[in-house]
């Protein structure tokens, strides 16, 4: 390929809908040796569909209205299919003392009934007993508690976007890219199911939004120079601390794409490796 200047490095990459906010970082994404990924809204589409509904010993219309009802003062994607799913527009039930815990759920007084929902940390988080097969289900699920009593839980599908692979498979093509991981504040379970699937070489999940920052200056700490990508409010501290920190721009959260290096405007992951495949091009010209 035809070697690229700066101007035209930062006009190729624009012309893909990448975004380089200064000529450094096309000098820096080649020297990249570990691109660090979140899943949900970076490798899956981040809309989530409700599938099946599980109770234990609680009336399932009335588990799904109130966890609704909860998860309407939620903007998480989880929160937003359970409350289209309940469509709750006529419901009695009004929502008091609501807490969004980061990286663990909802808590708050519906009517007369106390509500949790989120994942099985949650509950752990309030001594809650629950049946623990739910920890290695594969799907992404949340977990009901009413009146601190396991009430059963909700099976979420989110789906992978049609790019996820190919943006793994280029990324492994690179000699220079020694791994590629992915970080998830979802089940570990769910979590290495979609890294087998994608080829991805380590996954981590269950973390928290301040463990992903803890991952990443791990692998700092190793010596490694980081491009990390990401999608949400919660990512934009670990897009800060990466040597090169993308965001997606496609369902990006404006804090994500603000602190982000390089911003990518379509919501396609394979970018990631368009962005690397021009910063080589633009390297090769000397000044
Ligand atoms: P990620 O984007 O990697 O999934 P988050 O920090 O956004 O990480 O969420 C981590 C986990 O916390 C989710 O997978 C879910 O289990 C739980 N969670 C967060 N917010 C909510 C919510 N509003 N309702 C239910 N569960 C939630
Ligand atoms: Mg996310």
């Amino acid at each position: 390929s035809i070697p690229l200047g700066y101007f035209g490095g930062i006009g190729a990459a624009s012309q893909n809908g990448i975004l380089f906010k200064g000529s450094n970082y096309l000098d820096l994404i080649t020297k990249v040796d570990t691109v660090v990924m979140d899943k949900t809204g970076t490798l899956t589409k981040g809309v989530f569909e409700v599938q099946e509904i599980v109770t234990l010993n609680f009336d399932k219309v009335l588990m799904v209205e109130l966890t609704a009802v909860l998860e309407a003062n939620s903007t998480h994607p989880i929160a937003e299919a359970i409350v289209k799913y309940a469509a709750i527009k006529k419901t009695n039930y009004k929502s008091t003392n609501v807490e969004e815990i980061s990286g663990y759920g909802m808590k708050g007084q519906i009517g007369e009934y106390e509500v949790l929902a989120g994942n099985t940390k949650l509950l752990d988080k309030f001594q809650i007993a629950y049946d623990e097969n739910l920890k290695s289900n594969t799907e992404t699920i949340v977990v009901i508690a009413i009146n601190s009593k396991y009430a059963g839980y909700i099976t979420i599908a989110d789906t992978l976007k049609e790019d996820a692979k190919k943006a793994i498979l280029d990324l492994h093509n690179f000699k220079n890219i020694k791994e590629v991981v992915m970080l998830s504040g979802d089940k570990q379970a769910v979590v290495d199911t979609i890294a087998n699937k994608l080829g991805i070489d380590k996954a981590i999940g269950d973390l928290l939004p301040e463990d992903k920052i803890s991952e990443v200056e791990k692998l700092k700490a190793m010596g490694r120079t980081i491009a990390f990508i990401g999608d949400g409010i919660n990512d934009a501290p670990v897009i800060t601390i990466a040597d090169v920190g993308l965001a997606m721009g496609g369902l990006g959260s404006d804090a994500a794409i603000e602190t982000a290096d390089v911003v990518i405007q379509t919501d396609q992951p394979s970018k990631i490796a368009t962005a690397i495949k021009i910063g080589n091009s633009t390297n090769k010209i000397i000044w």
